[in-house]
């Protein structure tokens, strides 16, 4: 059976050609980037390509850049780093409901630590609004940290208007780029942002391996402390074949992203209307127009996710019932309910993600296979019994 791969936002396959560069940096090139002779500095070199490459696809200066383990460490150093390097400005953070953990319990964590979050709500599209931004902010906020497009709706935030309210007030404002760098185009510089996080494993480079831009002038705190690399920001010997990695497939995006951003949006358009179409009681969540090109987020009422996933995965077909990271948890998304779903929507709720190597056949195939799991899902559920 063909697996059909419709999860790239939980995690992408390392292309071939990041494969391939990467491969001499475990072997022949495997110097440490820190020592002087021929074969460290020849790494020490690739990092520095991949640094020009990263900076090159989000419109930043290399010095901006540091290289970490992903978009978790990222967005620690983010909020950590600013709120401990300005407590003596303020002790307030502003984030939105819909946050991927890593920040929300980053900021859960700064709570015990005597700073204040203000968790901003979004309306019924995931949408953040700025002007609640404006409202929020006080003269003891710090940072404002917005996510670019929420990882399992798709939606895109207003990150530029909101980086004018922060530009004004004087507060750094920090974007999780994890699902939008390498997807669509951006560039700091227009977005306005100061600090942004992003992580290989999503733009088809390897995991564990990510990036943290700091905008020049940024005061932050840096959390690992020990040797001088990453321009004393972040200490540890470079993970060098994830780095060039991560180096490849930003090189890739640039070239590709814009065409296929247009590609996988006539497949993603095709799967949503296809399952509107054809299967009654179900809704489209996030926003209909501003959401990631390969993102699509249905609730199928009547049928439980879990069991249409797991029933996919029996013909598969790989999806995900909300984001990654809470695949095991029995709760509801909290970005769904965020949105206004009730428990019992959010639980009948499934993201497919598309990507680079999904094709027509596959989202016909995906479209004859899920009304007959949700027809076969609904006749066994006492909810739709109930609801008849
Ligand atoms: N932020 C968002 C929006 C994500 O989707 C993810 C990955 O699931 C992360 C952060 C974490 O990134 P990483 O897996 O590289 O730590």
């Amino acid at each position: 059976m063909r697996r059909i791969y419709l999860d790239y936002a939980a995690t992408t396959p390392t292309h071939p050609d990041v494969v391939k560069a990467m491969l001499p940096y475990f072997s022949d090139s495997f110097g440490n980037p820190s020592s002087i002779y021929g074969c460290g500095q020849e790494a020490r070199e690739a990092i520095e390509g991949a640094r020009a490459s990263v900076a090159a696809l989000i419109g930043a200066r290399g010095e901006e850049i540091i290289f970490t383990s992903g978009g978790t460490e990222s967005d620690n150093a983010a909020l950590k780093g600013v709120a401990y390097a300005n407590s003596n400005r303020g002790n307030h953070i502003i984030t939105s409901s819909i946050e991927h953990h890593a920040i929300l319990e980053t900021s859960h964590f700064l709570q015990t630590q005597g700073f204040e979050v203000t968790y901003l709500p979004v309306d019924e599209h995931g949408m953040v609004d700025p002007d609640d931004v404006r409202r929020a902010i006080t003269d003891k906020t710090v940072i404002v940290s917005i996510m670019h497009a929420n990882n399992e709706v798709g939606t895109i935030q207003p990150i530029a208007e909101i980086a004018k309210i922060t530009g004004e007030a004087g507060v750094y404002l920090h974007t999780d780029a994890v699902q939008t760098v390498g997807h669509i185009p951006f560039n700091v510089d227009e977005l306005g942002i100061d600090l942004l996080s992003m992580s290989a494993h999503k733009l088809y480079g390897p995991k564990g391996v990510g990036a943290f831009y700091i905008r020049k002038g940024t005061k932050l705190l840096s959390f690992l402390h020990g040797g001088e690399q990453e321009f004393g920001r972040r200490a540890s010997t470079h993970n060098v074949p994830g780095i060039v990695g991560l180096g490849k497939a930003a090189q890739i995006a640039q070239q590709e992203m814009d065409e296929e951003a247009e590609r996988v949006t006539r497949l993603r358009n095709r799967l949503i209307s296809g399952i509107l179409e054809n299967i009654d009681h179900t809704r489209l969540n996030g926003h209909p127009q501003v959401r990631l090109p390969n993102n699509v987020n249905v609730s199928i009422s009547y049928a439980e996710g879990e069991a249409m996933c797991l029933n996919l995965d029996r013909e598969g077909i790989c999806c995900s019932t909300g984001s990654a990271c809470s695949s095991t948890a029995t709760e509801p998304s909290h970005v769904l309910l965020a949105l206004g779903l009730d428990p019992l929507q959010a639980h009948s709720s499934l993201r497919f993600s598309l990507g680079k190597w999904t094709t027509e056949e596959e989202i016909d195939r995906v479209l004859e296979v899920l009304p007959r799991v949700v027809a076969k899902l609904r006749a066994m559920s006492p909810l739709l019994k109930s609801h008849h």
